[in-house]
């Protein structure tokens, strides 16, 4: 099965999506993390968005139209995909709907995690706190454009699969392994 989670920073999709790689073979593709690899390579595409991303601005849809419009075909999802990080516009979602059906290939749920927003900042400081690298865009600067980015350019994606019937909400403040039984339970 294929399925988005949505979410603002720290909602905890990435937590989420290597659970769901670990129990069932699905594969997590993030495009943040796609990007950040093109900026740790120094790639001429990693060079274009570097700014973009530190700023906590959305890098341009093409750019990730292109990386997910790929990413999906390869055999690493074939048991299924998990999109983390996009889509992040309305033409993004609409963009990945003519793609998945030219492909024929077909969403299943779209799994929103619903998080208290005063607690995201806590959150991305623990994170910071915790990985090695600390991400460019970890910081209550970058956070707070992000999330104004998130309710400008990507909370309006919630209707569109709202009117579809696909949105499922899960607690996103739960503890980690509750979202996950969540989670499980919509998917069956
Ligand atoms: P994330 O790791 O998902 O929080 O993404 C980090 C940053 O990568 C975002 O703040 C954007 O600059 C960029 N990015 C990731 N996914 C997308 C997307 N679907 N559309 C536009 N920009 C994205």
């Amino acid at each position: 099965m294929n399925i988005i989670l949505l979410g603002p920073p720290g909602a905890g999709k990435g937590t989420q999506a290597k659970i769901l790689e670990d129990n069932r073979g699905m594969k997590q593709l993030s495009t943040g993390d796609m990007l950040r690899a093109e900026i740790a390579a120094e790639t001429p595409l990693g060079i274009k968005v570097k700014g973009l991303m530190d700023a906590g601005s959305l890098v341009p849809d093409e750019v990730v139209v292109e990386m997910i419009s790929n990413r999906i075909e390869q055999p690493d999802c074939a048991k299924g995909f998990i999109l983390d990080g996009f889509p992040r516009t309305v033409v993004q979602a609409e963009t990945l709907d003519k793609m998945l059906a030219a492909k024929n290939k077909k969403l299943g749920s779209v799994i929103q995690l619903v998080v208290d927003e005063d607690a995201l900042l806590a959150r991305i400081e623990k994170r910071a706190a915790e990985s090695a690298t600390v991400r460019a865009d970890d910081n209550a600067e970058a956070l707070k454009k992000r999330l104004a980015v998130y309710r400008e350019q990507t909370a309006p994606i919630i209707p569109y699969y709202e009117a579809k019937g696909m949105l499922k909400k899960v607690d996103g403040m739960a503890a980690v392994n509750v979202v996950t039984d969540q989670i499980d339970k919509i998917l069956g």
